[in-house]
């Protein structure tokens, strides 16, 4: 027998049983009109989702860390300035992958647990009067410490210092999960993969690329072949990819975007919401705090909570696995050991939340901690009901 419980890490996500079928087909001819009949509508789906009009989109066969490079090669040259936060493991990812390129990082060290400092941007953008600044990082939604950062506010901060400088967001835990809006926000490039928010093993790269990005592409001198979006346009005006595309895994996508159309995006945004509250109010009920400092950066697609000092955050996730066979994510970095973290993004129901919760229970009343047995699930299913009671009102 199996007995597969649904994983609460912050991706890969659960995998609808349709999506999974969907990216399990027969071979075919990967340069033809078929392939470009599976393609297509995954490239406008991706941009619809972004919330852009014009983004180009590019799919490659990569992961987000993929589509973090793909960003830097074709826009930079050695030894440009890049101005980023570091609140988080994957920020320091991203941070990182730009000195291994030669590129020249201002960082802006920000606790992590706090969201990324506008001010601070605007402060470091104001002051570089040269214009040598040729890029901000930004990373929406910092999935090491469940932080959500204010993406309008930065766009504000380059605007309020009359700067030049592109905006790069890693959006790979927020896009299709969290509100993301590519124009509104004045994004240049978006960055996403396939394994959080589109329910779809890992496997693509997903970037958007707005017209003054596409531009930098005349002068960036970064080396580049696999990751060159100009051979990956090249390849789309003829249906194909500058080399053998992963066609299972892109008609998943265009299922899954069609999954979440049908939804409606406003509807998947707010179910992750209310899960996500639902597991806010489980976390309140056992007496623990998030790492998140505050609650206008809670995030909706990860909750990273903090034990008490001298508890090893990891236990929970060690004794999870092996007594209950159920996955919840380890604390990354400087927070390892500190934090355990529940995943609540993709395709997720309140009972499957709820099953969450119930086998987080109990491995934290197994290791010793103070904390009443479902204490945490009653609050969440208080919100449930209270929410389901109040969206039925609302439709009468
Ligand atoms: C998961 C994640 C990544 C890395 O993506 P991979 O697909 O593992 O390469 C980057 N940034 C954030 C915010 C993530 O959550």
């Amino acid at each position: 027998m199996s007995f597969q419980n649904p994983v609460f890490i912050p991706g890969p996500t659960n995998m609808p049983e349709a999506i999974r079928q969907a990216c399990y087909m027969p071979t075919i001819d990967h340069r033809s009109p078929v392939f470009g009949k599976i393609l297509h509508p995954c490239l406008d789906g991706v941009r619809r989702i972004l919330k852009s009009e014009s983004a180009k989109i590019f799919i490659f066969p990569s992961t987000g860390t993929g589509g973090w490079e793909t960003a830097l090669t074709n826009t930079l040259s050695p030894g440009d300035k890049v101005l980023a936060a570091r609140n988080g493991m994957f920020s320091h990812r991203w941070i990182d992958m730009c000195q291994r390129h030669q590129l020249d990082v201002q960082i802006v060290e920000t606790p992590w647990g706090e969201g990324l400092p506008a001010d601070k941007y605007e402060e470091a953008l104001k002051a570089d009067k040269s214009h040598s600044i040729k890029v901000v990082l930004a990373t929406h939604n910092e999935t090491a410490t469940g932080v959500k950062s204010d993406i309008a506010a930065v766009r504000r901060a380059l605007d309020a210092a009359k700067h030049p400088a592109m905006l790069f967001v890693d959006g790979v835990s927020s896009i299709g999960s969290m509100d993301f809006r590519m124009d509104d926000w004045g994004v240049d490039i978006a960055v996403t993969g396939s394994q959080k928010g589109f329910m779809l093993p890992a496997g693509l790269a997903i970037v958007g690329f707005s017209d003054k990005a596409m531009k930098a592409i005349d002068t960036a001198t970064l080396p580049r072949t696999f990751f060159d979006i100009r051979d990956m346009a090249k390849g789309y005006a003829n249906n194909a990819y500058p080399y053998t595309p992963p066609v299972g895994l892109l008609n998943g996508l265009k299922l899954s975007i069609e999954l979440i159309e049908a939804e409606g995006l406003d509807n998947v945004l707010a179910r992750h919401t209310r899960i996500a509250t639902g597991v806010r109010r489980a976390v309140d009920a056992w007496g623990l705090k998030l790492c998140a400092a505050s609650p206008e950066l809670y995030s909706d697609s990860v909750s990273a909570i903090c034990t008490p000092k001298g508890f090893d955050a990891t236990d929970i996730v060690t004794v999870a696995a092996r007594d209950y066979g159920m996955a919840f994510g380890v604390g990354l970095g400087e927070v390892a050991g500190k934090v355990f973290r529940i995943g609540h993004l993709g395709s997720l129901t309140d009972a499957m939340m709820l099953s969450g919760l119930g086998v987080a229970e109990m491995v934290m009343v197994d290791l010793g901690l103070d904390i009443k047995l479902g204490s945490g699930v009653a609050a969440a299913q208080n919100f449930y009901r209270r929410d389901n009671a109040q969206k039925k009102a609302a439709a009468e």
